[in-house]
């Protein structure tokens, strides 16, 4: 198997640093700052703007990682634009409640991180529309007879494929099969599904999906916003600037009719030229079996967690992204995790941006242990004795 682990400059600088927040932000490989600062040693400039040679070098940089990222979730570039964020994707996408009205529906699931709770939430609110709620297993992680939720008022379906507590994979093929039935849209949160699940969009049928670079391996500051061309057509972009019009007068302005529109201002393009080979990369790993390594560690944790009766481990899925969390009616999870961190165990502790679901499920703030391409087996080892002397101090 290959050592992804030599592959990160992060850990030749911080060997003895165990990283298990992955699913916060991966750490980068050589690979993706190679190309960053090749992009930014040769070619950068600002794109969409000049003729010169560099503005057409930034141009097509830009242009070509648009084509590589949409080709990983099996899109056309037409129809993928580049957002700061899944956050930004997520809002942007509110824009599609041109004809909505008052009473209308949007349902959300009880799994979503608060970048997919906030927009809606405060849509329904301008428009009086009601957020309706799938509720989810605290057993299993998986949703509640889903379908049930979507009625004749509904016009959007916004969910996540993958809980970013649980790491429980949403089976969205078929949802988004019955709210296309039912003449309702589907938005599709990726972030966290991104890196472990394959991703089709014309086989997952769903109108738009987002993911964001700094989950799969790549920098911070971009992601990806895949929209149906009948949607993205109908839609306004949240932001106006320069890069994205025809025509302008002190009265009047004609956009651009490309995806582009939803693009203003200056683009982030050494972020796009990373996002770009992060995925090369992943799907190398992908490849070599990186999904059944890192699934490998993950059944090891719960295995070993099993044995520690202080902890109650959140449900996980053997086919899911590689999270294993757990809560402890004796121990505060913030005072686990700082000792952890005091023992070089990089962990997230809390509402992990998703307090509606631990409300849901009436439970305390949880640790969350989620894997990358970092981890290996030798550190989980040190990972459970630096927990077992966690408990043994606060106990
Ligand atoms: N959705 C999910 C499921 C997430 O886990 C996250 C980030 O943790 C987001 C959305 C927001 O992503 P970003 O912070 O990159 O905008």
């Amino acid at each position: 198997m290959h050592n992804w682990q030599a592959d990160f400059p992060f850990h030749q600088h911080h060997p003895q640093l165990v990283y298990l927040d992955s699913a916060a932000t991966c750490q980068q490989p050589q690979v993706v700052l190679d190309a960053m600062q090749d992009y930014v040693i040769h070619q950068h400039a600002n794109a969409h703007r000049g003729a010169h040679g560099r503005a057409r070098a930034a141009t097509q940089a830009y242009e070509d990682a648009r084509t590589r990222v949409a080709a990983f979730i099996g899109a056309d570039a037409s129809n993928l634009a580049f957002t700061a964020s899944t956050t930004a994707a997520l809002n942007q996408l509110t824009t599609a409640a041109i004809d909505w009205q008052a009473g209308d529906e949007i349902v959300i699931s009880a799994s979503e991180h608060h970048a997919n709770i906030l927009p809606w939430q405060r849509l329904a609110e301008r428009l009086a529309l009601t957020l309706r709620v799938i509720p989810v297993s605290s057993g299993t992680g998986q949703l509640i007879e889903p379908e049930q939720y979507l009625g004749p008022r509904t016009r959007v379906l916004a969910i996540t494929m993958a809980s970013n507590v649980t790491g429980v994979v949403n089976d969205l093929a078929s949802l988004c099969k019955a709210a296309r039935a039912k003449g309702i849209r589907t938005f599709i949160d990726a972030a966290q599904a991104a890196a472990h699940v394959p991703i089709n969009v014309a086989e997952l049928g769903c109108d738009a999906l987002a993911f964001s670079a700094h989950k799969v391996y790549g920098p911070t500051g971009i992601a990806a916003l895949y929209m149906r061309p009948e949607l993205w057509q109908t839609m306004p972009p949240q932001n106006l600037g320069g890069g994205i019009v025809e025509t302008v007068t002190f009265t009047s302005s004609e956009l651009i009719s490309s995806i582009q529109k939803f693009e203003a201002g200056t683009p982030n393009v050494s972020a796009a030229v990373g996002f770009s080979a992060a995925l090369d990369w992943l799907q190398q790993t992908q490849q070599a079996g990186a999904g059944r390594y890192l699934r490998n560690l993950q059944q090891k944790l719960i295995a070993a967690l099993q044995q520690r009766p202080q902890l109650e481990l959140l449900p996980s899925d053997p086919n899911g992204t590689p999270i294993v969390s757990f809560y402890s009616q004796a121990f505060h999870c913030h005072d686990l995790a700082l000792l952890l961190a005091e023992q070089d165990i990089a962990v997230r502790a809390g509402h992990h941006c998703a307090q509606p679901l631990l409300q849901h499920w009436q439970i305390p703030g949880v640790v969350r242990l989620s894997l990358g391409l970092t981890v290996t087996e030798q550190q989980l080892t040190q990972t459970l004795v630096a927990l077992d002397k966690a408990m043994a101090l606060l106990a």
